[in-house]
């Protein structure tokens, strides 16, 4: 892990140190033990309950399912995770905290996901915010599509 992840990895903690403190919640190591795999990964990887339990697990933490599920929320709920409900997908889970707002292309037949950003949005956001005079707080955006690449499962078929 470089410098720069390790601030950012601080900084989570600070965050959900300050967040648990006002809730009144317990400060477990498991509990932060959650943001140093979270944030572990790289940046656009999209990680399950399970996946998490399972390379935790891999790596010696004695962590239950239901601590990782718990702690994954909390951290959605301060802002230091988004979670995502993907067409007939479990939760998948990502790091926020320096992470720009970005959209998804899900594969129907890999389920691969792939992140994309494009401006034209906020234009759609201006406009049908002045049409139902909303402050538009934020979006979400699923393509979901055949990926034409050649290590989809759709194409090995073929
Ligand atoms: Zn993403
Ligand atoms: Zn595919």
């Amino acid at each position: 892990m470089s410098m720069a992840e390790k601030s950012v990895v601080e900084k989570a903690k600070k965050i959900f140190e300050n967040f648990l403190n006002r809730q009144g919640s317990r400060k477990t190591p498991e509990r932060f033990s959650v943001i140093d795999e979270l944030y572990g990964l790289p940046q656009d990887e999209h990680i399950d309950v399970e996946g998490l339990f399972l390379l935790m697990r891999n790596k010696g933490y004695t962590i239950s399912r239901a601590t990782i599920y718990n702690t994954l929320d909390l951290l959605v709920e301060c802002g230091l995770a988004v979670k995502h409900q993907f067409k007939d997908k479990v939760a998948l889970y990502e790091q926020a905290l320096t992470y720009k707002h970005h959209d998804h292309h899900v594969c129907n037949q890999c389920r691969k996901i792939r992140e994309f950003s494009d401006d034209r949005l906020s234009l759609i956001k201006e406009a049908m915010g002045r049409e139902f005079q909303s402050a538009i707080s934020s979006h979400s955006l699923v393509l979901y599509g055949d990926c034409q690449i050649e290590n989809c499962e759709n194409l090995r078929i073929i």
